[in-house]
Parts: structure tokens; sequence; C-alpha cells
């Protein structure tokens, strides 16, 4: 969601269930796509007469997403769990999958977000991390860590805390910001083990929960720096929801396979065409313009 657009009254509903995001200064980059916890969508009351699809604000979209993940906490450098290498599978395997082209149909003033991404592997951080209500102390740790930033623009840099969610409303968020005046993406992730309000409930058994939980809220996040990498922004709905935030929580098949055939449960992602053409999956408002590519 772009928190940039949301009315006074939205605000006041979704500061009513504790998030933190409204308070963030004017001086902190927007914190974009927050991917808000099951049952804490403050837009879930949406105009049934108005067309859901999302329109173009005239600005970039990323044709590609260089992409260099960050893994901040002191806990990360004993972690024995899956979720480092997981991700790094998550994020290779992203690039050219039909899940990637489900965010294709999006043109920019830059062109048009194109299926391939790269990744270059993670970098570790065993600093003390901090949470996600302060988007300059994640851009922050961008800058201390990405030394040499991606120069077309398209450089996309997730940070993996190992910060629990609390009573934070939200379980991600991208925004946009620079470092030395070279333009970044990112995005926060807070560590989602054991948070049944993060959950996709990933049942296969191909990976652990709190790896499953972060791969379904990176999809939903880099989904939508692609399409809407904001300053200004490109495509989003009348209430700033992006692709990610329309299709969250809802899952169309058990698992999507990715181009280097490994297996994720994921939400879908928006698309106009598939809305207009009738060919997508519902929302959570039974609005059938979800892909998953599967
Ligand atoms: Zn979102």
């Amino acid at each position: 969601m772009k928190r940039t657009l949301c009315a006074v009254s939205l605000c006041i509903t979704a500061s009513a269930f504790g998030q933190t995001a409204p308070a963030t200064p004017s001086t902190d980059p927007p914190m974009l796509g927050i991917q808000w916890a099951r049952g804490f969508d403050p837009f879930a009351r949406g105009d049934a007469r108005r067309s859901p699809n999302m329109t173009y604000h005239g600005g970039k979209i990323m044709p590609t997403a260089n992409t260099k993940a960050i893994f901040w906490g002191t806990s990360w450098p004993s972690d024995t769990s899956d979720k480092m290498s997981g991700i790094d599978s998550f994020y290779t395997g992203f690039s050219n999958s039909n899940y990637a082209k489900t965010s294709d149909e999006y043109t920019g003033s830059n062109g048009q977000v194109g299926a391939l991404t790269s990744y270059t592997g993670h970098l570790l951080d065993s600093s003390q991390a901090t949470g996600g209500g302060n988007t300059s102390a994640i851009l922050a740790e961008v800058c201390k860590m990405i030394t040499s930033p991606d120069t077309s623009g398209n450089g996309y840099y997730p940070v993996y805390t190992d910060v629990p969610r609390g009573n934070a409303g939200y379980c991600a968020w991208h925004s946009a910001g620079t470092c030395n005046g070279q333009l970044v993406q990112f995005a926060f992730f807070f560590k989602l083990d054991g948070d049944s309000g993060c959950d996709p409930q990933d049942t296969s058994g191909l990976h652990s929960q709190g790896l499953a939980a972060l791969a379904n809220v990176s999809a939903h996040e880099l989904s939508e720096a692609r399409s809407d990498p904001a300053n200004p922004g490109a495509w989003y709905d009348s209430q700033g929801q992006e692709n990610g935030d329309k299709c969250a929580w809802t899952f169309n098949v058990p698992l999507v396979t990715f181009s280097n055939s490994v297996q994720w449960k994921l939400q879908g992602e928006w698309s106009n065409a598939a809305y207009n053409n009738g060919t997508g999956y519902p929302n959570s408002k039974g609005q059938k313009g979800c892909l998953d590519g599967h």
C-alpha cells in the first residue's frame, strides 16, 4: 500500500489496530507496499461499484531487479535454519518464472516489467537490527552494506531482520531511497517464525515455517517494487493498493514452481488483464484478478 495516499479516516482505522506506519516522520522515505498481517487490511471494505483495477500514475517501473539480500541481526551468524539458503534459492528461481511473468503487463516511463531478474547472493550483518517502524534506519543499513549500489536504479535490496513482529500490524514493506545519490529499492522483513498473522500455512514440508512465510511476503514485496517502485508511483488502485496488496492472503494452488524447480506457497499478484478477461482467481473481495503463474 502507498501510505502517502491514505485518507485520514483510513489512517485512523489503521492506527486503531496499533500499526506504527502512520507515525513515520516526513524525513523518512515513504513506506510503500506494506503487507498487512492477516485480518489487518484497513481497506477491506472497498466500494464494489468502482473498478478494482490499478491505474498508471506516470512513474518508472523496474524492467529488472538486480537483487542482493541482507540478513541483519545478531542471531544470523549462528542460524542453522533453512532461511538464508532458502532465500537465496527463492531469488534465484524467481527470475524467468511464470510467477515473475504475472507482473509483466505493467509499463512505465522507462519501459516494461520484464521476467528476468538477477541475484548476486546475500550479505550478513551481525550487528543489532532495528524493527520496521523507521524506513530511514533500514535505508541506512542498505547503504552501509551495499557500498556499490546498482547504477541502473534497478538495485533491489531486501533486508531480513531477526526482529519479531510483536504487535506491528504488517509483515513487511518496500520503499525507495538513495545511497550516495544512487537510487535504490529496498524492503524490510520481520522474523516470521511462529507468527500466525503472517503465515501462508504451507503444509508441504519442503521448507521451515519461518522460511515459507518469508518467501510469501518476499514475492509480495518484489512484485510491488517491480510494478510500483515509487517516486513518482506507477501502478496502484484508487485506494493505493499495489499488485501484491490486492491479492494478499489468497492462494490459488498449493505450490508455485519457480524456474529452478523449487516450489513455494505464494499469494498471487493482481493483473488488470486477468480481471478484464475473467481469467484470474478471486482475491479476498471475490474479484477475479489474481495470477500466480502456476
Ligand atoms: Zn503490499
